[in-house]
């Protein structure tokens, strides 16, 4: 079968939205019976997202093969069926690295190893490879045209579509539509296109971010200074929720105007499921008010997918989730009453490194002794085991191999297999893994199922000759490996919804299909809620 391809670049400014246009893109031809694929070229030296700083670069998500890649892989599973791997995040490091290894090997047989072809055609191949069997291959570029970094990847594009054919190739160009007081100013993406049209790359369709709808004057005239046929010039409105946006593209006409200039023929788009989302997003029965205790609080894109596995949680309960955002440190300060008292739930975030990890586990106390909804994840689950052991289990010096090394209480530390490797990325845990739940927990009720597998991303584990003195307390391992028997889910009996997990299960909820973890934390918050005020 011959797979289409859709590049989508973008100009003007950084920050359009293009890994969610991209991402919609992929949910439109999905809706419409196409079989798809994405992948995001990085323009950036790093190997991988791994060791980027989450203040920087945002979330690290973890595909199920172990990548750790950009945020935009979680956009494009989040509004596709898609599972996608290492090879659909593509950087410049890894061009290099490869190259520079293949040249050491003495494959280039003596000649010059250049920019053009050697690292051209390495881009070139890995696009082939992320794309094998899928109608539609939706391919993003990082950075901003213009940028100097990127243009191996432009100059890539545009061979591709020498190499493949016109009618099996199309571009895509997200730009902004500026606003000086309230006139619309089209100069900036007249540039932008004109940039992409030197490096000889025309595009075939215009996304215009916009706070209001192109009138069609406005069209006409990008059109004519862009050679981009009026109705490929379409409005990327502004909205409220970013699932709107495939449906705002297909009230554009997007999806028909990718099919008819890849000359395919597929049924007519089924977007109810779509429409539901957005109805549920907008008219929820009620809300609830949830501490999301961390420390990468001040730039939420850290925690992207869990933000958004929050709001499938209330999606599925017909509710809206109200996040307040908690600096961990402000809870030791302040106290926990002062900060948590008002919240209907306590949710403890994935993190690294010692800084406010005391506030965690205040938090962690706060929401057991109070009888709190509580969903640890990750580091989350090793504070509240900490807690535990502290509180409940006479240990009261435990903590985690991560803070104190050395410590013989630490009841999270390194597997002994992993001491020695602490520094380099390869002793961390990446990945889909499977765990066995105990038939009569919680969790294993929540989940449907005794046997599941989600995805991790930690180094620490739970020390398991601590666990008979936590069993003993009343915590329940409700979790494990296994083969290896490492902890994996923990919960309280005697509390109305106790439960951590090491793993990251926000990395696999959507919107369509909320995971149940987060659907249950969510209602057991808003059931709490009502026997609060009802009590009061
Ligand atoms: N820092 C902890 C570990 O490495 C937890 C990691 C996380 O929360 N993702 O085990």
């Amino acid at each position: 079968m011959q797979t289409k391809y859709i590049f989508i670049t973008g100009g003007v400014v950084s920050g359009l939205g293009k890994g969610i246009a991209a991402a919609s893109i992929g949910a439109l031809l999905e809706s419409r019976g196409l079989s798809v694929s994405l992948m995001k070229l990085d323009p950036y030296i790093n190997v991988d997202a791994g060791t980027m700083s989450p203040f920087q670069h945002g979330e690290v998500f973890v595909t199920e093969d172990g990548a750790e890649t950009d945020l935009d892989l979680g956009h494009y599973e989040r509004y596709t069926h898609t599972t996608l791997g290492r090879g659909h995040n593509c950087t410049t490091g890894q061009i290099y690295d490869t190259i520079i290894r293949k040249e050491r090997a003495g494959e280039y047989l003596g000649r010059t190893v250049q920019v053009v072809p050697h690292v051209i055609d390495e881009i070139k191949t890995r696009i082939i490879k992320a794309s094998q069997n899928v109608d539609v291959s939706i391919v993003e570029i990082g950075g901003t045209v213009g940028d100097i970094e990127s243009l191996p990847f432009l100059e890539a594009i545009r061979q591709f579509r020498h190499d493949t054919g016109m009618d099996n190739t199309i571009f895509i160009h997200l730009t902004l539509i500026v606003f000086a007081s309230e006139e619309m100013k089209t100069k900036p993406t007249q540039h932008s296109v004109g940039k992409l049209r030197e490096i000889g790359i025309q595009p075939n369709i215009l996304i215009c971010r916009s706070k209001a709808p192109l009138p069609e004057n406005v069209k006409k005239k990008i059109s004519l200074f862009t050679n981009v046929p009026e109705q490929s010039v379409i409005t990327g409105l502004d909205v409220k929720s970013v699932y709107e946006v495939p449906l705002i593209f297909h009230q554009e006409r997007l999806d028909d105007i990718i099919v008819e200039n890849l000359r395919m023929w597929t049924r007519s788009p089924k977007l109810q499921e779509w429409a539901e989302i957005v109805d549920r997003f907008k008219n929820p029965l009620g809300e609830v008010n949830i501490a999301f205790v961390g420390k990468y609080v001040q730039q939420k894109d850290s925690y992207e997918s869990l933000n958004e596995a929050l709001i499938h949680g209330g999606l599925a309960n017909h509710l809206s989730v109200n996040l307040h955002y908690v600096n961990s440190e402000d809870i030791e300060t302040q106290g926990a009453d002062k900060i948590l008292a008002s919240m209907d739930g306590i949710l403890v975030a994935p993190g690294f490194g010692e800084r406010g990890a005391e506030g965690k586990i205040q938090a962690v106390h706060y929401a057991r002794t109070r009888n709190i909804p509580f969903f640890g994840i990750c580091l989350g689950m090793q504070m509240a085991i900490i807690e535990f052991a502290r509180n409940m289990a006479g240990i009261p010096k435990a903590n985690s191999g991560e803070f104190t090394p050395g410590n013989p209480d630490n009841v999270v530390d390194l597997m002994p297999e992993q001491e020695g490797f602490q520094e380099t990325g390869g002793s961390m845990r990446l990945g889909g893994y499977p765990a066995v739940l105990k038939a009569d927990s919680l969790i294993a009720r929540i989940y449907g199922s005794t046997e599941i597998s989600e995805r991790h991303r930690h180094r620490y584990e739970v020390m398991n000759q601590f666990v008979p003195k936590l069993e003993q307390a009343g915590m329940v391992i409700s979790g494990r490996h296994p083969e290896r028997h490492l902890v994996e889910t923990i919960e309280l009996k005697d509390h109305r919804w106790f439960v951590a997990c090491q793993f990251h299960p926000e990395l696999k909820s959507k919107p369509f299909k909320p995971h149940p973890l987060f659907a249950s934390f969510i209602e057991a918050c808003n059931q709490y809620k009502s026997e609060r005020t009802s009590d009061t």
